[in-house]
């Protein structure tokens, strides 16, 4: 039977009190990559495209995104925002059936300005990935919500209606914003110095090059040395082969912090001036994502210095910097957040 199979639901500062509101290196897309990653398993299956219904605001001008984002081809469908548009695309997903369907929601009304800005309104986003084998959702919506603009009540209010008639189901991520997240209160940290790349400027062609390995954290397998080269630059750096390298994604979650520091201000790249002139210095933090395998990333959703040697990271895709008239993102690294925060999986 086709269906729900899983979804998950991201809320930004969702160990904060009050609604929940989206960092300033945060917009819809990253909300949306958030829940998508939370959703799929890694690596996502590939093959034929993939349909995503896509609920909300989405810039077309950033179609391209989505599939390097996921690694794999995608069909990418509209849907005007809202709790209309969610329920739309979820009653027309499942009867499409095939192996897997995607519907994902962001809304970032804390953006939004002059009279249509509404207050109380969360960011945030939701994915619903279904297929094969999945919980039946017709017959089993709640009735249209009346009087907001805002999908993810709706989202939750379907999560509730489901939640007991899907067991097989799974609720991943932060459909109970405000539920616990460990916060780690320690000690001032022992500062670690390292190298960090001089300048962060990448061509732009440079740039949607490298996205693999920035975005998907893939890696090179050598089968003549075994060595793993990542990021990836198809060669091998055990024995230079430039053939049969084999792509294997490093996993982008619990990654162990082996060095970390705190870039004050001044010691920034230059493409980072305005995101320090508006918020100060950053933590930037080496992180091991398997044996011998590391990445330097910039710390976000922590205060300077929070994360520190030994801890554990999850990383997310955010905004860098804008240059070239755009965003450039990449992954960046958050404290690990607890089980109970995650659900189960
Ligand atoms: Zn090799």
């Amino acid at each position: 039977m086709v269906g729900l199979v899983r979804a998950a639901a991201y809320s930004p500062g969702a160990d904060r009190p009050g609604p929940a509101r989206a960092a300033a290196d945060e917009d819809l897309f990253t909300l949306a990559a958030t829940a998508l990653e939370r959703v799929l398993p890694d690596p996502v299956p590939s093959g034929a495209p993939i349909p995503i219904d896509l609920v909300g605001d989405f810039d077309p001008a950033f179609d391209w995104a989505f599939p390097v984002l996921l690694g794999t081809p995608v069909a990418l469908h509209r849907e005007v925002g809202g709790p209309a548009g969610l329920r739309r695309a979820l009653e027309r997903a499942e009867p499409a059936g095939g192996p897997a369907h995607l519907v994902v929601l962001a809304e970032l009304p804390s953006r939004r300005t002059g009279p249509t800005a509404v207050a109380k309104a969360e960011d945030g986003a939701v994915a619903f990935l279904l297929g094969d084998g999945g919980t039946a959702i017709a017959g089993q919506l709640p009735p249209p919500a009346e009087g907001t603009s805002s999908g993810l009540p709706e989202a939750r209010a379907v999560r509730r209606a489901l939640g007991e008639a899907a067991p097989s189901a799974r609720w991943i991520g932060d459909w109970e914003p405000g539920s616990e997240r460990q916060i780690d209160v320690g000690a001032p940290p022992a500062e670690t110095r390292f190298a960090v790349s001089e300048g962060a400027y990448v061509s732009r062609p440079r740039y949607l090059e490298n996205l693999p390995s920035r975005w998907r954290f893939e890696a090179e397998e050598c089968p003549f040395c075994g060595t793993t080269t990542f990021p990836a630059r198809g060669r091998c750096r055990g024995c230079g082969s430039r053939e049969g390298l084999r792509s294997r994604r490093l996993p982008r979650d619990d990654a162990l912090v082996v060095a970390a520091t705190v870039i004050g201000p001044g010691g920034q790249p230059t493409e980072f001036d305005p995101q320090v002139t508006a918020q100060g210095g950053y933590g930037v933090v080496l992180a091991e994502l398997a044996p011998g395998q590391r990445v330097t990333l910039q710390v976000t959703d922590a205060e300077p210095g929070r994360v520190r040697i030994g801890d554990r990271v999850d990383t997310r895709l955010r905004r860098l910097y804008a240059t070239e008239g755009e965003w450039r993102y990449g992954r960046k690294a958050v404290p690990r957040a607890t089980e109970s925060r995650r659900g189960p999986s």
